[in-house]
């Protein structure tokens, strides 16, 4: 392979082009971006850089010289708009085409918004630097926050939304957040954290509407008829994967690019890594898309190799992974909460927010989940079960 394009140039497809040069691949290297700032890291934006603890020039992945030693061509600001199915060729909205031989797709996700939302000032999504820039200029600590979604992120934006001051209440249509990744008792673990806090929680009722005047948000209506008051608004209901592009390419896109257990998508040329990959997990017998950090970054490596080599040589061993950092504790949770597996606190008490919990399915150890119990996490996690070993 003389040519490789990868498109999307933040966490995922700056790790494939560190792979691709790693893996000796010494020919011509594109790096395709929508945004124009350098990679740059993402779980910082709604902790400490809403937080105003950093600023964005310590939100780099790399040092100036980690992206001259590329010895790539970088394409930024400038997203691919197709990618032709004859050819192979991306095609840039500027109208350049980047012809190649192989390609890896890393373009993330992008947050859902609310429909009818278009237009209306202090409604927020978080995704980029900029959303991140926008909402810290925005936040006052007499700022009324009602944040839509409990999700990791929500929760996250709520939790620094009241360090900084503000009045926050969180929104959750479901019963209870977070309740299908991490079961019942769990969930209602992440979900008093809010409460600990002085953050107010209306869950188990979905939004009716946004209010508005001149333009402006003034708060959010809820199915049950209660009126929330607003002047910010944060909408964090999960992302979609960036596929619109790809629709002419001739690869099975479902929710992410479809791929194998090696990151490969039906064209041997061609990979998907990151948020945007939706990639075979035998062992599960399904495919899963990932949007965890760890995942973006580990991917690249077999997706690499696979695409060098040809043909899938390796797969990924990527367990889930992701943290998440709130009100001053840190979550950890690595594995999958397979159906039927049983949640067993092994460590600590939950009374204290301080506990390590097994997720056990048929004698194995499927899934783990701490708060603020980094040591006894990482060693619990090295001992989630792979496929066909049996936990000690
Ligand atoms: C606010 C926030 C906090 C987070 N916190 C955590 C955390 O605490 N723990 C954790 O595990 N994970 C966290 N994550 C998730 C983690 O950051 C993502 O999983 C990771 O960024 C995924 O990397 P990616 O490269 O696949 O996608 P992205 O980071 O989304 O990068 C995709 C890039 O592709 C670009 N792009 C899109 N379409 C095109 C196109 N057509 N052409 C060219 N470029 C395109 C996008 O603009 C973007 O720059 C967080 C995410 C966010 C947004």
């Amino acid at each position: 392979m003389r040519s490789i394009a990868v498109i999307g140039a933040s966490l995922a497809g700056y790790s494939a082009a560190q792979q691709l040069r790693a893996q000796g691949f010494g020919g011509r290297l594109v790096l395709v971006g929508d945004e124009v700032h350098p990679p740059y890291d993402r779980p910082p934006l709604s902790k400490d850089f809403l937080l105003g603890k950093v600023d964005a020039d310590a939100l780099a992945l790399g040092e100036k010289s980690d992206l001259d030693d590329l010895e790539a061509q970088w394409l930024v600001g400038d997203p691919a708009v197709r990618l032709s199915r004859t050819d192979g060729a991306v095609e840039l909205l500027s109208g350049e085409r980047v012809g190649v031989d192989g390609v890896v797709i890393a373009t993330g996700a992008t947050p859902r918004r609310l429909p009818g939302t278009e237009g209306i000032a202090g409604i927020h999504t978080l995704r980029t630097l900029d959303d991140a820039a926008r909402l810290r200029e925005q936040l006052t600590s007499a700022s009324r926050v009602v944040v839509i979604g409990a999700g990791f992120i929500g929760a996250e934006v709520a939790s620094s939304c009241s360090y900084l001051g503000a009045d926050v209440t969180v929104v959750e249509a479901a019963e209870l957040p977070l309740v299908h990744a991490l079961g019942r008792s769990m969930a209602a673990a992440c979900a008093e954290l809010h409460g600990d806090h002085g953050v107010r929680t209306r869950f188990g009722v979905g939004v009716a509407g946004i209010l508005s005047a001149a333009g402006q948000v003034t708060g959010v209506r809820l199915a049950s008829g209660e009126e929330l008051p607003a002047d910010v608004v944060v909408v964090g209901i999960g992302v979609r994967p960036n596929t619109g592009w790809l629709a002419d390419s001739g690869l099975t896109i479902e929710d992410g690019v479809r791929c194998d257990a090696g990151g490969i998508t039906d064209l041997p040329n061609i990979a998907a890594v990151g948020d945007v990959a939706q990639v075979h997990r035998p062992h599960l017998g399904y495919a899963t898309r990932t949007e965890h950090w760890a995942a973006a970054t580990a991917q690249p490596r077999a997706a690499v190799r696979n695409l060098l080599a040809g043909t899938t040589v390796e797969h990924h061993d990527d367990t889930p992974y992701f943290w998440s950092d709130q009100y001053g504790s840190r979550i950890q949770f690595a594995g999958s909460v397979t159906p039927g597996a049983q949640a067993r606190v092994v460590e600590g008490d939950v009374e204290d927010r301080s506990f390590l919990t097994h997720y056990e399915h048929e004698g194995r150890l499927v899934a783990v989940l701490a708060f603020n119990q980094p040591k006894a996490f990482g060693r619990a996690r090295r001992q989630i079960a792979k496929p066909g070993l049996v936990a000690a």
